[in-house]
């Protein structure tokens, strides 16, 4: 996993005006039929009879990452349902998030500096299409957070799809989806590069298997069960015993 906010050139200055550019594209596809204020103010009317006169959807958007835990807690707890479901039914945020991604998502990436998945730290994203976003609070039952900018994990195709089996076997036993790791999180024991390394241990000396190395969090173990990144980093024990048996032959 790459921890995103370790990256020394993404600044807290470089992160708020990334974050102030987003809300400004974001409100850009805020269209209404007649007026796109009146759209707006629709919006943050259904805001805030969930989240509180203090809230509005400029701040559902740009919450920081610990913000935005905050948010999703409440929304959890609204223990009025049709409240909840009157969002959750609207096709709205998905279709504002459609658009935004057309539009703005792979120069997001671009600006992020992420040339390679943030869940996997193993295929590339940039250039093209290559980039996917995972909704790290699912789109499907957290329609509120569709655009919000900590909730938009650029990442690869393959885990976005892995995410997707993942959700549906957990909707299946009906049981809530377990908290992987968001490469947002910026506590030092959390999503840091080091959490989950690549390793190979011997088996003979000619021989070796590539294997994925935890430390210190167990909650990484969704993130590996979650990508399947076990067995999609198995696919190099070929190259790595053929580098191994190199080394060994010739040193
Ligand atoms: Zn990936």
């Amino acid at each position: 996993m790459i921890g995103i906010l370790q990256n020394k050139n993404l600044t807290d200055a470089k992160m708020k005006k990334l974050v102030d550019e987003h809300w400004e594209n974001v409100k850009k596809h805020i269209v209404g039929k007649k007026n796109n204020a009146v759209a707006l103010d629709n919006i943050n009317k259904e805001v805030k009879k969930i989240f509180g006169a203090s809230v509005s959807f400029e701040n559902i958007v740009k919450a920081d990452y610990i913000e935005l835990q905050r948010l999703k807690n409440m929304w959890d707890l609204v223990t009025n349902n049709s409240k909840r479901k009157k969002i959750k039914g609207k096709a709205l945020y998905g279709k504002i998030y459609d658009k935004w991604r057309t539009k703005h998502g792979n120069q997001l990436v671009k600006e992020l500096e992420l040339t390679v998945c943030a869940y996997c730290n193993r295929n590339y994203i940039n250039g093209g299409s290559g980039a996917d976003f995972d909704h790290f609070f699912e789109k499907s039952d957290n329609q509120i957070f569709a655009l919000s900018f900590y909730n938009l994990i650029p990442v690869c195709p393959v885990c976005n799809r892995a995410k997707e089996y993942y959700k549906r076997r957990y909707n299946g036993k009906n049981k809530q989806l377990p908290t992987h790791i968001s490469p947002y999180d910026n506590d030092k024991e959390k999503a840091t590069d080091e959490l989950l390394t690549f390793s190979y241990r011997y088996i003979t000396a000619t021989d070796c298997e590539p294997y994925i190395k935890r430390i210190h969090n167990p909650d990484m173990k969704n993130n590996v069960e979650a990508f399947k990144l076990e067995e999609r980093y198995s696919i190099h024990t070929d190259l790595v015993s053929e580098l191994h048996y190199r080394a060994m032959k010739y040193n």
